[in-house]
Parts: C-alpha cells; sequence; structure tokens
C-alpha cells in the first residue's frame, strides 16, 4: 500500500507550508484520541496526519520525500519513527506550542531519557458557542501520570535494572536498509539501554500511576476553534515533584442561527418578498439583544446590513467585529384566486417594467434569426 503524505494531509502537492501547516491542525484536532476516545481508527489517522506532518512540516523532510519518497527518508535515517503515542504527541505539541495562550513551556523542559511519558500534555475541550463568545469559568475532571511510588518511576521491581536483552544495553539498533546501515534509538528500552528485572506489580512495569484532579481556569471571551490555552501546573508529575503543563485547545459547537467567522457573526433573516418591497424596520436578535434592523424600500434578496461592533470580541486585542445580517427573501408558498387577481393587477400596473426578459433579449432574438437564414 503507498500511502501519499499529501492525501493523508489534504493537501496538493504544490501547497505552501502555511496550507499544510493549516490542514495538518484542522486534521489534528479533528481526529485527536480526546475527542475521539476508544476510536481506533481514529487513533491511527491522528498517527498518520502526525507522521505526514513531521515530513511534509519541514523544509528539508519535505525535498527528500518528493524527490526520493518515503524510502528515500528511510534511506536517509530522516523517516518518521514513533515508537510510542507520546512521540505522536510530540509532533502534535510542538506544532500547537506556538498557538493561543504563549509559548510552549515545554519547549524548555528537556525530555529526560528514563521518564515514561511528556510532562506537558493536551486536551480537547468542546465549548458551546455562547461560552466561547461569552467566556465562560470552566471546571474539569482529568487524570495525570505520576510516577509509581512503588518503583521510583523505573517500572521495575525493586527499583532494580538489568541491560536492556534487544540493544545488548546500547539503547541503539542498527537498523539495514539495502547496503546502507543506521543506528535507530532501540524501541524496546526507549534508548535508555536499561530494562526492568522484574516488573513492578503496583504499576504493572508501566513506571507511573495516573490520578483525577479537577482543574478550573476562565476561558476568556472571543476564544474560537484552534486556540489553545495553557493552564500552567496541571500536567503529568515528574520524579521531582513538579508539575508539567496542561494544553487546551478549543472546539466550538455551531449556532443555531449564528454563524461565526472569526470576530464576525453572520445571520440569515428571512423576510418575505412583500417586506422586502415595501421596506420595514424588523426586529432582529444579536448577540446583546434585540436589535432593530431598518429594511430599505426595494432590499434585494442575498443583501446584507452589516451592524459594526456587534460582532465577538478578538480574544486577544478585545476589538470587536460586525454582525452582518444577510436577506433571505421569501416567496409564499401558496397564493388564493383573489391574491392572484391582486398581483396581476400589480403585474399590469408596471407595463414594459413587468417583463425584464423582453428587453433583456430583443437584440438576441434578431440575432438568432439571423442564423436560420442560411
Ligand atoms: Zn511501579
Ligand atoms: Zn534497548
Amino acid at each position: 500500500m503507498t500511502l501519499d503524505y499529501y492525501e493523508v494531509l489534504e493537501v496538493s502537492r504544490d501547497a505552501a507550508g502555511a496550507e499544510i501547516k493549516k490542514s495538518y491542525r484542522k486534521l489534528a484536532i479533528k481526529y485527536h484520541p480526546d475527542k475521539n476516545p476508544g476510536d481506533k481508527k481514529a487513533e491511527e489517522r491522528f498517527k498518520l496526519i502526525n507522521e505526514a506532518y513531521d515530513v511534509l512540516g519541514k523544509e528539508e523532510k519535505r525535498r527528500i520525500y518528493d524527490q526520493y519518497g518515503k524510502e528515500g527518508l528511510e534511506r536517509q535515517g530522516a523517516g518518521f519513527h514513533a515508537n510510542s503515542m507520546d512521540d505522536i504527541m510530540d509532533v502534535f505539541n510542538s506544532m500547537f506550542g506556538g498557538g493561543f495562550g504563549g509559548g510552549f513551556s515545554g519547549q524548555g523542559q528537556q525530555r529526560d531519557p528514563s521518564a515514561k511519558y511528556a510532562l506537558d500534555f493536551e486536551i480537547t475541550l468542546d465549548l458551546p458557542f455562547n461560552e466561547a463568545v461569552f467566556g465562560v469559568e470552566k471546571e474539569i475532571t482529568l487524570s495525570y501520570k505520576a510516577p509509581c511510588a512503588s518503583c521510583h518511576g523505573t517500572g521495575a521491581k525493586e527499583g532494580k535494572m538489568q541491560p536492556c536483552g534487544y540493544c545488548e544495553g546500547r539503547g541503539q539498533v542498527v537498523m539495514r536498509q539495502g547496503f546502507m546501515t543506521f543506528a535507530q534509538e532501540c524501541p524496546k528500552c526507549q534508548g535508555s539501554g536499561q530494562m526492568a528485572q522484574e516488573d513492578c506489580h503496583a504499576c504493572h512495569g508501566a513506571g507511573y500511576t495516573t490520578h483525577e484532579q479537577t482543574v478550573k481556569f476562565a476561558v476568556p471571551a472571543g476564544i474560537d476553534t484552534g486556540n489553545r490555552l495553557r493552564v500552567a501546573g496541571y500536567g503529568n508529575e515528574n520524579k521531582h515533584g513538579q508539575r508539567g503543563d496542561l494544553y487546551v485547545t478549543f472546539q466550538v459547537e455551531e449556532d443555531e442561527h449564528f454563524v461565526r467567522d472569526g470576530n464576525d457573526i453572520y445571520i440569515v433573516v428571512p423576510v418575505f418578498f412583500t417586506q422586502c418591497i415595501l421596506g420595514e424596520t424588523i426586529t432582529i436578535p444579536s448577540l446583546d439583544g434585540e436589535l432593530e434592523l431598518h429594511l430599505k424600500e426595494g432590499t434585494r434578496d442575498k443583501e446584507q446590513f452589516v451592524f459594526k461592533g456587534k460582532g465577538v470580541a478578538d480574544v486577544h486585542s478585545g476589538r470587536k467585529g460586525h454582525l452582518i445580517a444577510q436577506v433571505k427573501m421569501i416567496l409564499p408558498n401558496k397564493i388564493t384566486e383573489e391574491q392572484k387577481g391582486m398581483l396581476k393587477a400589480i403585474q399590469e400596473s408596471y407595463g414594459v417594467e413587468s417583463r425584464p426578459h423582453k428587453s433583456n433579449f430583443e437584440s438576441t432574438f434578431e440575432r438568432i434569426k439571423g442564423w436560420f437564414k442560411g
């Protein structure tokens, strides 16, 4: 099976870096394990998306891939070798690091090679439309990892270790690809060169136990899908009792009537055709109560009316976007004989204006006549 990284990220082969990044973000959020608990297919897809981005997101790797394909990357030892979900999450986290909520603290946090997990972690949170617009105080329960107390995080009974049998304690294994060889981190011991003599009974060799905790944090007004918030000190715990950070990525739910585009809000306003023609002031909903919409005489279908500053507050600057009301002209579903008579009378009163197709096609009728004269 050939798997094309461009197809995985749903971009064309000549897509610009920014486009790849954008598509990756969208897909990574969609298939994030937190959003699809227990869904193996989504998890596989998530892994694949991160693998593809690990290559296409880097200029040099992408160049090799374009020229020599996946095998080319393998030959150069630049292929994607994720041993665990943590490695996958590293790609994800490094990508989302530049997002909302300031820098990624994880960058300063060198990964301890004997650690079984990353200290920072990420969750995706669904947010109702109104909570995203106005901001909200959230309280969620989550589980984090901490070193197993019985084995001090080693995963080994009584902490007793022995050299890894797979790499003979070197932490690296040599892989052969054709006539080329290259060293790779040992997949059994994750490069530490050590493994347990016997698995710790308390954590079944995992080296950590999970703990539940309730976290409270404020979601600022104006948050949007893909925005990320850092909640310092609520990540996983290391051997020294220090906690990493929790990153919350938001997925904002859609509203029945309001459609959000950045800081602007669109609303479709159904207007009966006679109201459109005659003009009328009607009341429409807005984010902060009712608004008066002055439909002028001769309002057109799909015409837009902009209410400045009635949109969503920008999550960084607080400056508000606009509310845009778009008219949807509604025609009657049925018509009585009496109404038909009245409408015919109106139509007659307009004379030639009521037959725009005639004047519009006049010259065309003349022209096509000429085509058949031969
Ligand atoms: Zn243990
Ligand atoms: Zn090993």
